[in-house]
């Protein structure tokens, strides 16, 4: 901070540290030690970046889907000032209460789908995770069924990345990070199919959500968990009526459901939550991200009355809690955000921008033969890359499709996220701020136009 004056210098001094000190997320640590950080970045404004070489970029996927006000929103940063100068931190453990806190639950609950009038703060998705199959499990040994404990999950669901929430990770990468193990977590392999709207004679009825559960017999299973849209799975949107028979086979057999809601939650896909587009209502709805646009740390599992109604009946400590489990400041923060989400209408703008971004990708669909299956709800949106769709051939592994196509867009000023980890997945993601307009959306699909330009010259070279 002493050196801004020479910002060369500083990125310079902060990249040497960088590789000496700091482990990353998500990186390949050997690479960053010898290159050090890809960017630096020093400021940012609304839907743009910067970094400390003075270059500009659009966030086209908002960081990591959450920075859904954009960049330096000031009225989120004085309800943090205010909020930290009266009291920044007071526990909710031993039954202390604060305002935020109390204010923030009763607002989730007013917009939360049916009767999920109840949460759990915590710090983020995975703790989330965690926290709704242990409350799953409980519920089910409070009412007397101790076996009743298996999770089963989505092949390419990603929920996170604490024990529990790493082993329901459909991503075989991090599902299988480090070796760790969760027994009754062994689950995470039924697809996104077709199978679970009824058929048991249907082609993929084996590895289905109800193949497992006939497999392993319901009184073993607390809970399914499934995202509404899949997000870092490679933006999936479950087939029409997927959701609804989801949870018609959860009522079947006895078994939760939880909505892991991390990403689409508070607007992202064009209303409140994903599940609002099927019109279901799951036991526990996992939330993180959105609810304060990534300017403070907080998450929660949303919980249906009459779980919580079993759970308030144990009288004993619940022996569960973080210490940052409603964190006055991320919660007056939450509040500001979901008063600014409403006051702007940004649930419908990002329903609007979606429908623009929709015909952006068809106008990239239609001019590049190699650009496929063009999805979006509101802003939560991705496209494949095949060699030749309509005979379904794969680029193959040497092209690096989908990161060769982010790169030439991060040289052209836009931030996206490809995804690669299964051979023959090419599959880009964009989910820019909600606070996008049209001009916006027409320079980012103008962005991609030029980078799919550069990729396919490239191919032919
Ligand atoms: N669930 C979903 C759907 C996510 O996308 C993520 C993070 O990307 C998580 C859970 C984990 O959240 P966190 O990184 O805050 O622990």
């Amino acid at each position: 901070l002493a050196q801004h004056s020479n910002p060369e210098k500083l990125a310079s001094e902060l990249s040497i540290l960088d590789r000496k000190h700091l482990l990353h997320p998500s990186t390949n640590p050997k690479a960053q030690v010898q290159h050090g950080p890809k960017l630096i970045f020093s400021g940012g404004e609304g839907i743009h970046l910067h970094d400390m070489k003075g270059n500009t970029y659009i966030d086209g996927v908002s960081m990591l889907w959450n920075v859904n006000l954009g960049h330096g929103q000031k009225e989120l940063a004085d309800a943090s000032y205010q909020q930290m100068t009266n009291i920044a931190y007071a526990s909710t453990f031993y039954g202390y209460a604060n305002e935020p806190t109390v204010r923030l639950a009763e607002k989730i609950a007013a917009l939360a789908p049916g009767d999920l009038n109840t949460i759990f703060f915590t710090s983020g998705g995975s703790e989330s995770n965690d926290t709704a199959f242990k409350l799953s499990r409980f519920y089910w040994q409070l009412r007397g069924y101790t076996e009743k404990r298996k999770i089963i999950s989505l092949r390419r669901g990603y929920h996170g990345v604490t024990v529990a929430a790493q082993r329901a990770t459909g991503i075989d990468a991090y599902r299988n990070f480090s070796g760790s193990i969760d027994p009754d977590i062994d689950n995470a392999k039924a697809h996104l199919t077709e199978c679970e709207l009824g058929a048991k004679d249907h082609p993929e009825y084996e590895g289905s959500i109800r193949s497992i559960i006939e497999k392993e017999g319901k009184d073993r299973i607390a809970a399914v968990i499934v995202e509404p849209i899949q997000g870092a799975g490679g933006v999936h949107i479950p087939p029409e009526g997927y959701l609804k028979a989801v949870r018609k086979l959860c009522d079947e057999f006895d078994i939760h459901l939880i909505a892991d809601e991390v990403i689409c939650g508070f607007g992202r896909t064009g209303k409140m939550f994903g599940v609002d587009h099927w019109e279901i209502v799951p036991d526990f709805m996992s939330i993180a991200k959105g609810i304060t646009s990534g300017y403070a740390q907080l998450g929660g599992v949303i919980m249906k009355e009459h779980i919580r109604d079993t759970i308030t009946e144990y009288d004993d400590m619940l022996a569960h809690g973080f210490t940052y489990s409603g964190h006055p400041t991320a919660c007056a923060v939450g509040l500001k955000n979901i008063e600014i989400i409403e006051r702007d209408g940004l649930v419908s703008n990002a329903s609007l921008m979606g429908q623009e971004l929709e015909k952006g990708l068809h106008y990239l669909e239609d001019k590049y033969h190699f650009v496929t299956n063009g999805r979006t709800k509101g802003l939560l949106a991705g496209f494949d890359l095949m060699e030749d769709p309509k005979a379904d051939i794969p680029f193959d592994g040497s092209v690096k499709a989908a990161t060769t196509l982010v790169e030439n867009c991060y040289e052209r000023g836009l931030l996206i996220r490809p995804f690669d980890f299964e051979p023959g997945m090419n599959i880009v993601a964009i989910a820019p701020p909600l606070i996008v307009n049209k001009n916006d959306v027409e320079k980012i699909i103008q962005i991609l136009e030029n980078a799919l330009t550069a990729f396919s010259q490239k191919l032919k070279n």
